[in-house]
């Protein structure tokens, strides 16, 4: 027994850990075993890589082939978004699409179908995949592109392991010329502003903003929003970013609606004019919480999740405006509290974007917080919206359902493939995937 835990810290759950070094070792693990999970390197929130019996597919991380002319590159499943960031970037290559942590491995990018700062511009992690390699249940190998196996294309990206081990995957990468981004900051003054910006920069190839959440009133939705580009002064040295570590968990007092309030004034303080203009590399831009080793150990030994969702573009406003003055006058703070622009969702039975705007927030796990994402959770419907099953740990069946339609071709498309009872998480036994 082994304990593999998510960034959250929570649920702890004792599992059986196998790892494999070639597919006939994962064919023979997968024969005897049902009611196993895919576990990358755990930087989901909650409990998608959780369950009795884990495979874990970070060890399986060679290069398999790189493209200098197009910039494809193979690999396998368990290779991280950093080993990519660490190779490839100085030869002036970098990832078409990353999430706000570079320590996830392709396995997990895919199959939560993660979604950068430019989702609006390039779509998300799948559609920067020409194809991938997926073991099944009974230990064969499909290759699965739009083209090939296109159904369980769209059921595995975005599939939360459900479908079977991403063995290897063909990305590709996009030519830049520098570590560096150009970044336009923009603080805004309450919801409205904060929409004028978005629409005012919706052509930058990157952007993404810090919300106070506990602001209320006139103030409701001030925020400070980030858009950027890519430099093109040739120099490609990596920079490495500052990193210090957590050293241990934080007493779980330390973190409350004072010191969150407190946080939040000082940062959004922080940026003095209206818009200002920076030169950052690439690491503070796309990973500023990667430069704070453990930096989950803040919310202590209780653990922490997030609450993401998104709404349809026509009712993101009035959504938004609801959720956040829901959560300001509930007092449960979130320092992390991020608001992004998406572009139009992919055909994926699972993906999580579509056109409109998501938030997504940090909260210590208390009292009271379930109940909370529970009142959350009918205003999200309310608005046409959905939650993110990368970040989720509680929600139930009935919430699930409603923001995902294509849940029953998916289901379909399991049990056609005799994947139902091989392939589960706590959280698909609990939403009834
Ligand atoms: C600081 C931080 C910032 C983040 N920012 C973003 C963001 O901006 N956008 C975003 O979309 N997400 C974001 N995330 C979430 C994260 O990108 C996803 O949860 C990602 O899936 C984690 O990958 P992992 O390798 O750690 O996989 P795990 O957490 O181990 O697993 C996640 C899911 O992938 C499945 N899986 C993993 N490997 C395989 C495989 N080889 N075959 C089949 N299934 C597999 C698991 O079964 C599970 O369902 C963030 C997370 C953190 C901690």
């Amino acid at each position: 027994m082994n304990t593999l835990q998510s960034w959250g810290k929570y649920p702890h759950v004792n599992s059986t850990v196998f790892t494999f070094s070639d597919p006939s070792d994962l064919h023979t693990i997968l024969d005897g075993h049902d009611g196993i999970i895919a576990h990358g390197n755990g930087r989901s929130y909650g409990d998608s890589a959780l369950g009795k019996q884990l495979i874990h597919v970070l060890p399986y991380n060679y290069y398999l082939d790189f493209d200098t002319d197009t910039g494809i590159l193979t690999c396998q499943a368990g290779v991280l978004l950093s080993e990519i960031i660490e190779t490839f970037l100085p030869q002036g290559w970098f990832l078409s699409v990353t999430p706000g942590t570079k320590y996830i491995t392709v396995g997990g990018a895919l199959a939560s179908d993660v979604h950068g700062k430019n989702h609006h511009i390039r779509g998300s992690f799948s559609d920067t995949v020409l194809d991938f390699t997926l073991m099944l249940s009974d230990g064969s190998i499909a290759i699965c592109s739009h083209a090939t196996n296109s159904e369980l294309f769209r059921a595995t990206c975005g599939g939360m392991g459900l479908t079977g081990v991403i063995l290897s995957a063909r990305i590709q990468l996009m030519p830049v010329r520098s570590c560096m981004i150009n970044q336009t900051t923009i603080k805004t003054r309450d919801l409205k502003d904060t929409f004028d910006a978005f629409e005012q920069y919706k052509d930058s190839t990157y952007s993404v903003a810090w919300i106070d959440c506990l602001a209320k009133g006139e103030t409701l939705g001030k925020c400070i929003l980030m858009v950027g580009e890519h430099c093109k002064d040739d120099d490609l040295t990596l920079k490495n970013s500052r990193e210090f570590t957590i050293p241990c968990e934080f007493p779980s007092f330390a973190l409350n609606n004072l010191t969150v309030k407190a946080f939040n004034t000082l940062y959004y303080n922080r940026v003095r004019e209206r818009i200002s203009e920076q030169k950052v590399s690439i690491g503070s831009f796309f990973y500023p919480l990667d430069a704070i080793d453990h930096w989950n150990r803040i919310y202590g030994k209780g653990g922490f999740t997030q609450y993401q969702f998104i709404l349809p573009l026509a009712s993101s406003y009035d959504g938004l405006q609801e959720i956040l003055s829901h959560i300001a006058r509930s007092g449960k703070g979130s320092f992390l509290a991020v608001l992004k622009l998406f572009g139009k969702g992919n055909n994926n039975y699972l993906s999580f974007p579509m056109t409109g705007y998501s938030l997504a927030l940090d909260f210590k796990i208390e009292p009271g917080l379930f109940e909370l994402f529970d009142e959350l959770d009918a205003i999200v419907l309310k608005y046409g919206g959905r939650l993110y099953l990368a970040k989720d740990v509680r929600v139930g069946r009935d919430v699930f359902e409603v923001g995902y339609p294509e849940i029953d071709t998916f289901r379909a498309l399991r049990a056609e493939y005799s994947l139902t009872e091989k392939f589960n998480s706590l959280q698909s036994l609990r939403v009834g995937i």
